[in-house]
């Protein structure tokens, strides 16, 4: 009796963990995996054969992510991680980390790619986008800015990067920092908000937007003198349309001043440099000077 209950007992726990462990273990794997679609923008190459790469998402904003054996010659996602490319992924989540299941190529963008002025300029979009988000926080608007932008420069003319680069640069900072909730003001004057008149205005970085010449004066005296050409070029630029964004008549001079205010104000939120810029001029250096 004594013998064969134990035996029972026995049999009963060898069932439990030959038939429900398995099941257990299956369920909570099924839990921990997502999809999502991101834009590659970062990739660092980790031990041996690992990849950590930073992924800006639809759905889940700024992630970082440990692809397994990716460096390796035959794994099958090694050609899906492509730098600025557009991919489907599955991923587990981790502990520390999540982990890479699979991933595929959505958009590649090919010609981006093989063109060094367009790689250099979304070198510094892919930086900004990186430095100046955090991680796992949704932003809908930040993705969308990056996708449309990689395809608009893809199929963007040769001929038309020197021209169109500068004002799309200001285009993605500015709307960038609208999308972070640092979108200056550009109707009223940012300190006593009075409607801004059709004169020369000014540019306060400190307050966040233009600043009327009487207020300049006594509250932010080293503020960037801003024209009404230029005032109307940066309200169109903000409009989070590219292609209204983009037929902004503006000459090379007013073009100028736009890269400065909105390169300068990114670079007073961030308070910092960013690295891609040298890159950036070292590339129009090289090309200008014919090589
Ligand atoms: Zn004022």
């Amino acid at each position: 009796m004594f013998c064969g209950g134990a035996s029972l007992i026995w049999l009963n726990m060898y069932l439990r963990i030959r038939y429900f462990v398995p099941i257990i273990l299956k369920a909570k794997n099924a839990m921990a995996t997502y999809k999502t679609k991101g834009i590659i923008l970062r990739r660092t190459n980790v031990s041996e054969a690992d990849r950590l790469v930073t992924v800006f998402t639809d759905t889940e904003g700024k992630i970082k992510i440990r692809a397994k054996g990716v460096r390796w010659l035959f794994s099958r996602n090694r050609g899906h991680l492509e730098l600025f490319s557009y991919s489907d992924l599955v991923m587990a989540e981790g502990r520390e980390t999540d982990v890479l299941v699979s991933a595929y190529t959505i958009e590649i963008f090919k010609s981006i790619r093989n063109d060094l002025k367009k790689t250099a300029a979304v070198y510094y979009l892919a930086e900004i986008c990186d430095k100046m988000t955090v991680e796992k926080e949704k932003n809908e608007r930040i993705f969308n800015l990056f996708l449309d932008t990689l395809r608009f420069l893809d199929i963007l003319s040769p001929s038309l990067l020197s021209s169109v680069v500068p004002l799309l640069t200001s285009f993605f900072e500015l709307n960038l920092l609208s999308a972070l909730g640092f979108r200056p003001e550009l109707s009223l004057c940012v300190h006593c908000r009075k409607k801004l008149q059709p004169i020369a205005n000014f540019f306060s970085y400190k307050l966040g937007g233009v600043i009327c010449p009487s207020c300049s004066l006594r509250y932010d005296p080293k503020s960037l003198k801003i024209d009404p050409s230029t005032l109307k070029a940066l309200r169109v630029l903000l409009s989070y349309n590219l292609e209204i964004a983009l037929k902004v008549k503006i000459d090379e001079r007013h073009r100028q001043i736009v890269k400065k205010i909105s390169e300068g104000y990114l670079r007073y939120i961030a308070e910092r440099e960013f690295k891609s810029k040298k890159f950036i001029l070292s590339v129009n250096k090289k090309q200008s000077s014919g090589n």
